[in-house]
């Protein structure tokens, strides 16, 4: 028997992500490629707060992720040095300076296990990485 995040066919539920990506769930998507996308968390955390998250949810986490696709992992990264610099992503805030945060395990503060980056920018206090 399947619990809640199956489908009748045992395969898992598509995550969150998955669901946006295939605009089954609406987002403010900024930015689109064949393997990733780019939208608004709904959360923000920060002035800008962007989630860049691959396609494929084969990868959990960015460790998952680093050993079995690590030019995608540069891609995430590449794509997050863009939207700084973008002034339709990041508004007054794109000049090329950005915190990038992976959470990695629930007790990391990690919800969606489809690997995702949190691309945060505006003016972020320093030493405020935790609390
Ligand atoms: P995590 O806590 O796993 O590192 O990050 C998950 C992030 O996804 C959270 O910051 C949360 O606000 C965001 N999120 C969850 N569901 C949705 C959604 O349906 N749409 C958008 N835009 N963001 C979401």
């Amino acid at each position: 028997m399947g619990g809640m995040s199956e489908q009748s066919t045992g395969a898992p539920a598509p995550s969150v992500f998955s669901r946006i990506v295939a605009r089954e769930i609406p987002a403010d998507i900024v930015h689109e490629t064949e393997t990733l996308v780019a939208f608004r968390d709904i959360s923000p955390q920060a002035p800008v707060h962007l989630l860049v998250v691959p396609k494929t949810e084969r990868y959990r986490d960015v460790v998952e992720l680093a050993a079995g696709d690590p030019a995608l992992l540069a891609e995430i990264v590449a794509t997050a040095g863009q939207l700084s610099r973008s002034a339709d992503a990041f508004g007054d805030h794109a000049g090329g300076e950005f915190r990038l945060v992976f959470n990695t395990g629930p007790s990391a503060g990690q919800t969606v296990f489809h690997v995702h980056a949190h691309v945060l920018g505006g003016p972020l206090e320093e030493g405020t990485l935790a609390h």
